[in-house]
């Protein structure tokens, strides 16, 4: 059995007196910062000028540089996009890290693949939600959180590991439960459950239920409802009460059709993909790739964007929920 964490079990204060400097006030920045100065902690935010600069400010977050927040802050919580994280490293935070800092991360990327290498005299702890900043927000707004997973890759303290669990806590996410982790197995099961079942395997799914449907002749308006709207009525059953939920709720006839036909659409073939995926996480190529495709100003990145954005599938649907005010995104704690 595993051991989650709760509120009272984070008995530790190693926070206090701390400046936090979040470095990024975008999906998790905003919703980090937000929700640890509801929680008593010392909190700024160091971004470049622009958009979130000027929201930070607004939310009424004493607002600087990255350099100008790495200097005045005692932990530094880097929460920019990963690919830009170890150029803003380098340049802004770096050069004023001093011994007995700490140095935060949501996603174990940088410091795994050895993009960024903290100073021996520092610690480096991770705290990694397990959901999107604006349920993060939203969830510690209304009494709950996210679970989130802690660790440390380095502890120069003796205390990274209490350090983290402190941030979690402050985040709300000891109230959802904790989870210790490593900075390899987070990267490494983060990036696999994104690329392979969340969001890779999701929209390839649903993309290509649509391809058939309109292809064999289907109305791409019923096909749309079919693969893709219904997909989040299906993922709330799961969600609260597992699989089993799920077929309760529905029908003996498409309870039969699932367990019969699903495993021969996501069988062999795609075990074997998701395996050789997770090679590709573990030997570092997906992520030089990333980074290149990222130096070379994201030719790859946005050549697929482009296409999904202008699929067939996204086109309906967009016209579709246009008539669906009901499933508009009503979150006001949305960044
Ligand atoms: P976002 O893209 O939402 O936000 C990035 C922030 O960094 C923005 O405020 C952006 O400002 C700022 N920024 C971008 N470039 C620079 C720069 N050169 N210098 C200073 N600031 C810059 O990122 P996320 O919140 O999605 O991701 C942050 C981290 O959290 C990543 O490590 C990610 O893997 C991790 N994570 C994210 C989750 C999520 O919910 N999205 C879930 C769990 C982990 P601007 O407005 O100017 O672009
Ligand atoms: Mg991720
Ligand atoms: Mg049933």
């Amino acid at each position: 059995t595993v051991e989650m964490l709760y509120d009272k079990d984070v008995t530790t204060n190693y926070m206090a007196g701390q400046t936090v400097a979040f470095m990024g006030y975008g999906s998790q920045g905003h919703a980090q910062a937000n929700n640890l100065r509801d929680s008593g902690v010392d909190v700024i935010v160091g971004v470049r000028q622009g958009k979130s600069f000027d929201k930070a400010k607004k939310d009424g977050f004493p607002t600087y540089s990255v350099a100008e927040a790495a200097k005045k802050a005692d932990w530094v919580q880097m929460l920019t996009p990963d690919e830009v994280m170890s150029d803003v490293y380098k340049e802004e935070v770096a050069p004023y890290l001093e011994a007995g800092n700490t140095l935060g991360f949501s996603h174990g990327f940088n410091v795994y693949y050895k993009e960024i290498v903290p100073p021996a005299d520092v610690d480096v702890v991770i705290m990694a939600p397990k959901g999107p900043g604006n349920l993060c927000r939203r969830t510690y707004m209304e009494g709950f959180g996210v679970p989130a997973l802690y660790g440390y890759y380095q502890d120069a303290s003796g205390h990274a590991e209490d350090k983290a669990k402190e941030f979690a806590k402050a985040n709300g996410a000891a109230r959802a439960g904790l989870l210790k982790t490593t900075f390899k197995e987070e990267t490494d099961e983060d990036l696999f459950g994104e690329q392979n079942v969340l969001m890779g395997g999701v929209t390839s799914l649903i993309e290509t239920g649509f391809e058939v449907l309109t292809e064999a002749g289907y109305s791409p308006q019923l096909a749309y409802f079919e693969v893709e709207h219904e997909m989040k009525l299906i993922c709330d059953l799961i969600y609260e009460g597992g699989f089993n939920k799920m077929y309760r709720d529905c029908s003996n006839t498409s309870e039969y059709g699932s367990y019969v036909v699903g495993p021969k659409v996501i069988g062999k073939e795609s075990k074997q993909a998701m395996k050789d995926a997770l090679k590709e996480i573990q030997n570092g190529k997906f992520a030089k790739d990333f980074m290149a495709d990222y130096r070379a100003g994201f030719p790859e990145l946005y050549r697929l964007r482009e296409r999904s954005e202008n699929s067939q599938l996204s086109q309906v649907g967009e016209e579709l929920r246009a008539r669906m005010p009901f499933v508009k995104e009503a979150d006001k704690y949305s960044n």
